[in-house]
């Protein structure tokens, strides 16, 4: 069960902006073989600090990217984003989900293969804390030992009921987190009155601010709200609008938003 929404079709653009880097060339088909997304993690690496690295004992600038605004930055960015915080954010998890379900699991069956062992705890338990009662009722106060009465009643009684509990707070989280493998940072929420789709204003921006119109946005990016180009091409520009979504940022920024497309 995945009921993940993050206000757009994350494998989709995916595969859009990655054939995009492939149809304007920038996967190399050359050996070794490389793949859209680390052509992607390439092209990102060419927009980061100005380093210089060491080339035969001579220190020499590292190779970068000084296209202005550069739609390949924009793109090779958005994968990344998408990358990082969908897809592998979504296999980490899912390997915690699996642990979750396996301690689930096994504890389940440690709880069901000592359940004579609970029932007769419980039971007695149960029975001496009657005791105590009557004794209580008949003998001064002030003799009975309550912390040994303790330690055959309340106490067995409390820790079977946590054991139970946590075996039943296990089996929900479990269930809980498989539902919800993208950080809940990215899901779509309601903020003052608006729906709030923070990744997809992540992945808007990106384009927008490397040269993308907003009807080339509208194409790569389908939002999956009906209605024609003209409403799509607005949507894009108010997210292009909003505050800033990115995690991740050329640097130095070398471009601005577009505001006139
Ligand atoms: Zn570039």
């Amino acid at each position: 069960m995945v009921t993940d929404d993050v206000g757009f079709d994350v494998l989709v653009t995916q595969a859009r902006l990655e054939q995009w880097l492939v149809d304007n060339g920038l996967v190399p088909t050359t050996y070794p073989p490389t793949t859209p997304l680390l052509a992607a993690w390439g092209h990102v690496s060419l927009h980061g600090m100005p380093t210089q690295h060491c080339v035969d004992g001579t220190w020499v600038d590292a190779p970068s990217c000084r296209v202005s605004p550069c739609k390949a930055a924009g793109v090779s960015f958005a994968i990344v984003e998408l990358d990082q915080y969908v897809s592998e954010a979504r296999l980490e998890r899912a390997k915690v989900v699996d642990a979750l379900d396996r301690l689930t699991s096994r504890l389940g069956s440690f709880v069901s293969s000592c359940s004579d062992d609970l029932a007769l705890i419980e039971s007695n338990s149960i029975a001496e804390m009657a005791r105590l009662a009557q004794l209580e009722s008949i003998i001064q106060h002030d003799v009975l030992n309550r912390e040994a009465h303790a330690a055959w009643g309340e106490e067995p009684l409390r820790l079977i009921a946590e054991i139970r509990r946590a075996y039943q707070a296990l089996t929900e989280l479990a269930q809980r987190s498989r539902a919800n493998l993208v950080s809940p940072a990215f899901h779509v929420t309601r903020g003052r009155g608006r729906r709030q789709v923070p990744l997809l204003d992540a992945i808007t921006q990106h384009l927008c601010k490397n040269g993308f119109s907003y009807g080339e946005v509208a194409a790569l990016i389908d939002d999956g709200i009906p209605g024609d180009e003209e409403g799509a091409r607005e949507r894009v520009r108010k997210r292009a609008a909003n505050p800033e979504r990115r995690s991740l940022v050329p640097s130095p920024e070398d471009s601005e938003p577009s505001g006139n497309k």
